[in-house]
């Protein structure tokens, strides 16, 4: 982020618009709405501003721009067009200290107007940093498409009633929680649907059938985050990471998924990097137990799938003997993400009736021993969570139970993430790929025929020579 993201207060102030064209036009009704008192310089004027001027909200300046028309201005656009003039208004703005745009010159300008979607007073503000307005645009249509027309109402209605809830309801996590309800429930069915008379009925009674004074119940909620992109999460974790007091989370989390998460809500890392405990099993639960017991909201975060490698089980059960509600949200687990990414169909009719999820985690004689001879035979596929320290390990296993030397394998590091890197090559030479591209973990291996698929893109030359040959 390389600006500070502000809604400026510019109602009775000044605000320079030099230019009397479109673009000079759109900044100055966007001042006017904002209740900014406007004076335009420019010699002569186009429709748009011409209009604005006869409604007495603008003020024409008839003459060309000079340094001296930026002093005493809470804000200065240069909207002429005309580039010498346009550099001219930002060196004048800059030499006084007047926060100066100029459309489409993020170099000259010290703010820059974000792409709007107004449901007065709700107002959202869309900016790419000046990287891509194209981009910004295109967002906007998407916001504007998903917001209700009357969610401004929404906003009326709750400003109106502000201070009742507050008397009635004094404390402040029980306020949120009735805000919460409201905005999601009858109420705002009700103003969404222009029906303002029931929707007053119904916000008056919630208001006194509120349970208001005493403790809201708290909740853990785990939910699954998949494996990194913030497009694969399920429309449920996303909206109960949006409404979490608490976010509890791992380090497979990824920073954008956590970005969803209220300003204001408490984010807790419990995340255990590889050989390095961040915190015990035995506290992550009392961690989640107590903050419910405090009436918290709590959402726990995991990568993937809770429920897979994820000790969602335990933490279940945990919380559920503390009798304190709980719900499960699946995640997209890392096989299933990866296979995507790699173009790699986990089952294929002719090759794969069955997939197994292996953890390597202590498969090299640890409390792990898995059923060699099973997962060597013939036609299925085995994807390896946690495997990248014990692969050559498991390849040995494989092998020597009767798994073929040359069946392709895929490996897939920081799946659907920024560094996503796939490689391919054959089951003996597993240790060799991951040793030679020095791949970390998070990182999944597929072993199976599907995995040939991935070869002709993710492989060396020779590997597919040799895998082919085999
Ligand atoms: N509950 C998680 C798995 C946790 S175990 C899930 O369902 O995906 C951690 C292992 O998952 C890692 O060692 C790695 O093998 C795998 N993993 C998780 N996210 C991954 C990703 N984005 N790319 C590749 N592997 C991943």
């Amino acid at each position: 982020m390389d600006q500070i993201p502000i809604w400026l207060t510019v109602n009775d102030r000044g605000v320079l618009v030099a230019g009397g064209g479109g673009v000079a036009a759109a900044k100055a009704r966007i001042a006017t709405n904002a209740g900014a008192m406007v004076t335009v310089v420019a010699p002569s004027l186009g429709p748009e501003i011409q209009a604005l001027v006869n409604a007495g909200v603008a003020r024409h300046v008839a003459r060309k721009f000079e340094a001296g028309d930026v002093d005493g201005q809470a804000l200065v656009f240069g909207a002429t067009g005309i580039e010498q003039v346009d550099a001219a208004v930002a060196a004048a703005a800059h030499t006084v200290n007047v926060p100066v745009n100029i459309p489409d010159h993020p170099d000259l300008s010290d703010f820059i107007m974000p792409a709007i979607v107004d449901r007065g007073p709700v107002v959202v503000g869309i900016s790419t940093g000046g990287a891509a307005p194209a981009l910004a645009r295109q967002i906007r249509g998407k916001i504007e498409s998903i917001l209700p027309a009357r969610l401004g109402d929404l906003a009326l209605l709750a400003k109106d009633f502000r201070q009742t809830v507050k008397a009635k309801i004094p404390r402040g996590l029980a306020r949120l929680r009735f805000w919460d309800g409201l905005f999601d429930g009858p109420v705002a069915d009700a103003v969404l649907a222009g029906d303002e008379r029931s929707a007053q009925r119904h916000f008056l009674r919630s208001l006194n059938a509120g349970d208001a004074q005493s403790d809201p119940a708290g909740s853990v909620h785990v939910v699954g985050a998949g494996p990194g992109d913030p497009e694969l999460l399920t429309l449920r974790a996303l909206r109960l990471i949006q409404t979490a007091d608490v976010v509890v989370y791992d380090r497979l989390v990824s920073p954008e998924i956590l970005d969803f998460a209220r300003r204001d809500a408490e984010r807790i890392n419990v995340g255990k990097a590889p050989g390095n405990h961040a915190m015990a099993q035995d506290q992550i639960n009392q961690v989640l137990v107590s903050q419910a017991k405090l009436g918290m909201r709590v959402v726990r975060l995991k990568g993937g799938d809770p429920f897979v490698f994820g000790r969602g089980g335990e933490e279940v059960d945990f919380i559920q003997s503390h009798g304190i509600d709980t719900s499960v949200v699946p995640g997209i687990t890392a096989a299933l993400a990866c296979a995507a990414a790699a173009g790699i169909p986990l089952t294929h009719r002719q090759s794969s009736s069955a997939v197994t999820f292996l953890t390597g985690h202590g498969a090299d004689g640890g409390d792990t021993d898995h059923d060699w001879a099973a997962l060597a035979k013939f036609g299925h596929t085995v994807a390896v969570y946690m495997g990248v320290a014990s692969a050559g390990q498991i390849a040995a296993n494989l092998i020597g139970h009767g798994m073929r030397p040359e069946l392709p394998v895929a490996i897939i590091e920081n799946g659907t993430r920024d560094r996503q890197r796939v490689f391919a090559g054959r089951l003996d030479a597993l240790a060799d790929l991951i040793l030679s591209h020095q791949i970390e973990s998070p990182a999944l291996i597929i072993i199976g025929e599907v995995a040939r698929s991935a070869l002709a893109t993710h492989a060396e030359p020779d590997v597919i020579r040799a895998v082919v040959a085999g």
